[in-house]
C-alpha cells in the first residue's frame, strides 16, 4: 500500500494479479515498478473500496487521463470498482465498474477500461491472452455507444478457448486514439448496449461526482 495524498490505493500490475515492487525502494511511489513476469510495468493503483474519497484519489492518480462511466447511472446501479495505471503525471489506462440489476439478467457489471495500446489492462478486466483486442474493424460492428457528440463503434472481442472461462461479452473500439473496452456479465447483458448507450469522461467532472453512489461487491478480475 502507498498513500497517495490522503487515501490509500493498493498497487499492482497492470497485466497480472502477481504483486509487484518498487525497482529502487529508495525512489518512493513514483520510481519504477517491476512484475516478476511482465518486467518494468506502470503501476496499477486499485482502492480497497469503492468511495468517494478514493474516486476523488483515483483521478488525481490518473492526471486528466479520461475515466468514462455510462452516464447517467440507472436507478440502483453503483460504481463497484475503478482502477488507475501510471505515475502521477502520466496516465496510461483507467477502469470502472459500475453494477446493479436489469429486469432480463438480475445482477449484472459493466466494466469500461480506456487504456494506450500495449497497457495490458484491458485483456486482463476481460481475461483474453492478448493486451491488444484483435477485434477486425473492416466488419460492421456491434454496438455503439456514444461519448459527447461521438458514436463509438465496437467491435466484438472473442473470449473463445480462454481459460477458466466465465460468462461476460467483450466489446472494444477505439475512442480518443485509446482502445475502449466494455466488459459485460453476464454476456446476455451485452443487449442492454443496444440502446446507445452513453459513456461520460468524469475526470473533470468536479463536484457532481459526489452525486454518485459508491461501494457494493467490485468484479472479480
Ligand atoms: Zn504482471
Amino acid at each position: 500500500m502507498v498513500t497517495v495524498g490522503t487515501m490509500a490505493l493498493a498497487h499492482g500490475c497492470p497485466r497480472c494479479s502477481v504483486p509487484i515492487a518498487q525497482v529502487d525502494p529508495a525512489a518512493g511511489p513514483d520510481g519504477e515498478w517491476s512484475c516478476p513476469d511482465h518486467g518494468v510495468v506502470p503501476p496499477l493503483w486499485r482502492p480497497p473500496e469503492a468511495t468517494y474519497d478514493a474516486f476523488a484519489e483515483h483521478l488525481s492518480a490518473s492526471n486528466g487521463f479520461p475515466t468514462y462511466l455510462p452516464w447517467p447511472l440507472s436507478p440502483g446501479w453503483r460504481v463497484t470498482d475503478f482502477a488507475a495505471v501510471g505515475h502521477r503525471g502520466t496516465g496510461f489506462a483507467t477502469m470502472t465498474c459500475c453494477s446493479g440489476t436489469s429486469g432480463l439478467d438480475g445482477p449484472v457489471d459493466v466494466l469500461v477500461v480506456s487504456e494506450e495500446a500495449g497497457t495490458g489492462l484491458g485483456s486482463r478486466v476481460a481475461g483474453t491472452p492478448r493486451a491488444d483486442p484483435g477485434i477486425d474493424m473492416s466488419s460492421a460492428p456491434e454496438v455503439r455507444v456514444r461519448i459527447g457528440i461521438q458514436a463509438i463503434p465496437l467491435w466484438v472481442v472473442s473470449t473463445s478457448g480462454v481459460p477458466g472461462e466465465w460468462d461476460r461479452s467483450v466489446v472494444a473500439g477505439e475512442a480518443n486514439g485509446c482502445w475502449l473496452w466494455m466488459v459485460l456479465r453476464p454476456a446476455s447483458a451485452v443487449l442492454l448496449l443496444g440502446d446507445e448507450w452513453i459513456l461520460r469522461d468524469v475526470s473533470g467532472l468536479g463536484p457532481p461526482l459526489v452525486e454518485l453512489p459508491f461501494g457494493g461487491a467490485p468484479p472479480p478480475w
